[in-house]
């Protein structure tokens, strides 16, 4: 088994250890941030792995339309390609592809208020063509070629990719389906992994590891029955994946059906939670015995001139282009070790950047936000370690601040 789990919480499910893969250990629970077209957009690898991040996760959809996955092989993968020596996991391309077709589910199934206030562009210009048993068929966003990507195909260019963790591929089944169509494709999904793992035990790269990936929408039996079937499927970690509500509430109950499955002898299996990443979500995932979470928010605020705070009634968020803190005198937050808190940078020169689309702006924001989140995901895995998580978590999501008012 891949993960060593070294402490449990008693009062939850919360659990912290390490994910063993060929690059190295992770530290778990933690954060895995984005790397999707083979950069952490605005930072160095080193830097990225001096904030504490033991993982990246690249891109399978995005990379092998640009620049191809042929390429990125003949520097050995992903880790020679983008000079990263750590884990990388791979997503399959599953999200990607149908999000084209199924139109604004990320938006619906993570409960964020919309996509395009956060400049996503998932394709947007792509079409999904048709999906069949055999795989989807969609036009490219890059050229408007036709394309088709398959199970075997998705394994085929991660196995190039030559990440840690590869996904198997899935239909991130939306919101708005009715329980039919949910069943059908969740079906279609698990007999697609069996395809995945049946391409990867003949051709796969030594050492990788495949993750299965529980859908069933928002319905209890479903996701339990998929939780199930991934475990006994033989791979060798469990995704989370698909809609998981219309609001977080919600959502943990989701996750929580899928986790209740993956005790006793299948609790060490590695589970990972996929797409989300708000700091709530983060704190609640681990207590429900997540152990790795990926998603585009931390980077993607970052470069729109929002920074993470401890601030729960804000959603933990300062959105820095806002007028009050153009003359601002006051800096981003104590207690965080980026390079502008540490050098106390002024939220009026943060401001001015982020407003003025400085690529350090962008730079600074991207470093604290992954900065807040790695810190987050020590103190959580500390007091899983300590015996305290509750009261850990009791303090995060209590975090008093008080902005100093502006001077006008
Ligand atoms: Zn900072």
């Amino acid at each position: 088994m891949a993960l060593i789990i070294e402490a449990r919480d008693g009062a939850t499910d919360a659990r912290a250890g390490r994910l063993r893969t060929a690059h190295g250990d992770v530290r778990t629970p933690a954060f895995v941030p984005l790397a999707t077209k083979a950069t952490v957009k605005g930072l160095l690898p080193t830097e990225v792995k001096a904030l504490g991040y033991d993982m990246v996760l690249g891109n399978t959809f995005h990379l092998m339309l640009n620049p191809g996955a042929e390429l990125i092989e003949r520097f050995g993968g992903l880790h020679g390609f983008m000079d990263w020596d750590g884990p990388i996991i791979t997503d399959s391309g599953g999200f990607q592809v149908f999000s084209m077709g199924h139109g604004t589910i990320a938006d619906e199934i993570k409960s964020r208020p919309s996509r395009a206030r956060h400049g996503e562009r998932v394709a947007r210009e792509g079409a999904i063509l048709s999906i069949e048993e055999q795989g989807v068929r969609f036009r490219s966003y890059m050229d408007g070629s036709e394309r088709f990507l398959s199970p075997e195909g998705s394994m085929a260019v991660q196995s190039s990719l030559r990440s840690d963790i590869a996904l198997s591929f899935d239909e991130c089944t939306p919101f708005h389906v009715d329980r039919d169509y949910t069943e059908r494709s969740t079906e279609r999904t698990h007999r697609w992994l069996e395809r995945c793992l049946g391409w990867h035990a003949e051709h796969g790269p030594a050492g990788q590891l495949v993750y299965g990936i529980v859908q069933g929408g928002v319905y209890e039996d479903m996701r339990r029955a998929s939780a199930r079937v991934v475990a006994a499927s033989g791979c060798d970690g469990v995704a989370i994946g698909g809609s998981l509500g219309a609001e977080k509430a919600q959502m943990y109950e989701v996750v929580g059906y899928a986790v209740a499955e993956l005790g006793g002898e299948r609790e060490r299996l590695p589970r990972h939670l996929l797409g989300i990443g708000d700091v709530d979500d983060l704190i609640r995932g681990v207590e429900l015995g997540i152990d790795t979470f990926d998603c585009a928010m931390p980077t993607r605020l970052g470069r729109h001139g929002t920074a993470l705070v401890p601030d729960p009634h804000n959603r933990w968020r300062v959105d820095l282009t806002k007028s009050e803190w153009r003359t601002s005198e006051e800096p981003l937050m104590e207690g965080c070790s980026c390079h502008a808190c540490t050098r106390g940078l002024s939220r009026a020169y943060l401001s001015y950047l982020a407003r003025s689309g400085e690529l350090t702006g962008m730079r600074l924001l991207t470093e604290h936000n992954l900065a807040f989140l790695a810190r987050l995901m020590a103190d959580l895995r500390q007091g899983i370690f300590d015996g305290r998580l509750p009261e850990v978590a009791n303090s995060l999501r209590r975090a008093e601040y008080r902005p100093k008012p502006p001077i006008r």
